[in-house]
């Protein structure tokens, strides 16, 4: 989406000024608006030419320094040229005329509050929320600013409180988000070795959000760091439940806490998981103890299975591997084995690991927040797709 179609924001606040001035203008009343020269500087925004609308209203300003709609246009128009001390100046002037009214002082706080974010003037952007907040004006649009400035704090805290005014004022769910920062508060006892005060911020967070993925796997390495290898490992299978594609961020971790607890039959568990999470990481973890088990043959059979329900490369390359050996004398197919190697590990280091289901943001690893676009929770190991309309069932009925 284009950068200007923001610039409708103020667009839309200027229109709501120019359509009360022209009642005003009706009842007799004249104003700067009923200048042609303000309705091509809107259609320049609207043409999405910032500059030539910028040349009119700075313009238009010099005629009249009273008109507020005018200066607030010319300074959000500044910040998103990235002019921000302009726009800072034109909103503080704004701010200071003691015949503004309250509405208008309002999108001038508020447009203050949003340059002090773009110059990283966090406490002062703070103050000006915070006064919208008490004058009960754009308050969603106040309560949000405060939520990006205490999450750039990384103040969890406020940020809880904060998305408790925002589901009261709104009636919209904050679950996730509020879970997510439960978390965020228990990594930080966790660092500081308060386990038991990092315990209850996770019982919070699945209190709020019983599905909170992160809140299981942390409660799982708070089990295994006391040593409970069994309670480790049913929180980590309770991960694959509630969503298999994060299996691969506790795989090796599952594996340590079976073989810590003493759990013999390691395969026939990793099965049993695999048929109710058929992830493709986990196949290769699979693979690795079946090898290791059962020999190189069991394992190729349950790789050729595997690869007939998944596009999975990863998968198509270890079964590649393995068939190598067996090949020795046969030159030519050889050859070809090594070339559709090369192509599969080109393909695969073109695909992403992780990726955001908002935005599409590439990452190398897992991000609780889309450092994109802020979402939470929102980034996912990418999976390989299933082949045909079988995702899941294939695999079940084979290791049957
Ligand atoms: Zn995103």
């Amino acid at each position: 989406m284009s950068e200007w179609f923001f610039l409708l924001i103020p667009v839309a606040a200027v229109s709501g000024w120019w359509a009360a001035k022209r009642g005003n203008a009706r009842r007799g009343i004249s104003g700067p608006t009923s200048d042609p020269a303000f309705f091509r500087g809107l259609n320049y925004l609207l043409d999405e030419q910032p500059d030539k609308a910028i040349d009119i209203f700075v313009k238009l300003a010099e005629v009249d320094e009273e008109t507020a709609e005018i200066h607030l246009a010319l300074g959000s128009l500044f910040r998103r040229r990235g002019e921000v001390d302009r726009a800072i100046r034109i909103h503080q002037s704004l701010i200071l005329r003691p015949n503004l009214s309250k509405e208008e002082r309002s999108y001038a706080l508020y447009e203050l509050g949003q340059d002090y974010m773009g110059a990283g003037l966090f406490d002062r952007a703070e103050s000006m929320f915070r006064e919208l907040v008490e004058m009960k004006l754009h308050r969603r649009r106040a309560l949000e600013g405060l939520r990006e400035i205490y999450q750039q704090e990384k103040d969890w805290t406020r940020c809880l409180e904060v998305a408790e005014q925002l589901r009261l004022l709104t009636g919209e769910s904050v679950s996730t988000e509020s879970a997510q920062y439960h978390c965020e508060l228990a990594e930080e006892s966790l660092k500081h070795g308060n386990g038991q005060q990092a315990v209850a911020h996770l019982n919070h967070a699945r209190r709020v959000d019983p599905d909170c993925i992160r809140a299981t796997m942390l409660q799982a390495r708070i089990a295994m760091g006391q040593g409970d290898s069994r309670a480790a490992a049913e929180l980590y299978q309770r991960v694959a439940r509630q969503g298999s594609q994060f299996l691969p961020e506790v795989l090796s971790d599952l594996v340590d806490a079976y073989r810590r607890s003493g759990l013999e039959d390691e395969l026939s568990e990793l099965k049993r998981l695999y048929r109710v999470s058929p992830n493709p990481a986990l196949a290769m973890m699979l693979t690795d103890v079946i090898q290791e088990k059962e020999g190189d043959g069991a394992a190729i059979v349950f790789l050729v299975e595997h690869i007939t329900g998944y596009a999975d490369l990863v998968g198509l390359e270890r079964l590649l591997d393995l068939y190598a050996p067996k090949l020795a004398g046969d030159v030519q197919t050889q050859a070809a084995v090594q070339a559709m190697l090369a192509v599969i590990g080109h393909l695969r280091s073109c695909r992403p690991d992780h990726q955001c289901e908002q935005c599409g943001f590439v990452a190398r690893r897992l991000h609780w927040q889309c450092p994109s676009c802020k979402h939470w929770g929102s980034i996912k190991p990418v999976q390989p797709e299933s082949i045909g309309d079988c995702a899941g069932t294939p695999v079940d009925r084979r290791l049957a």
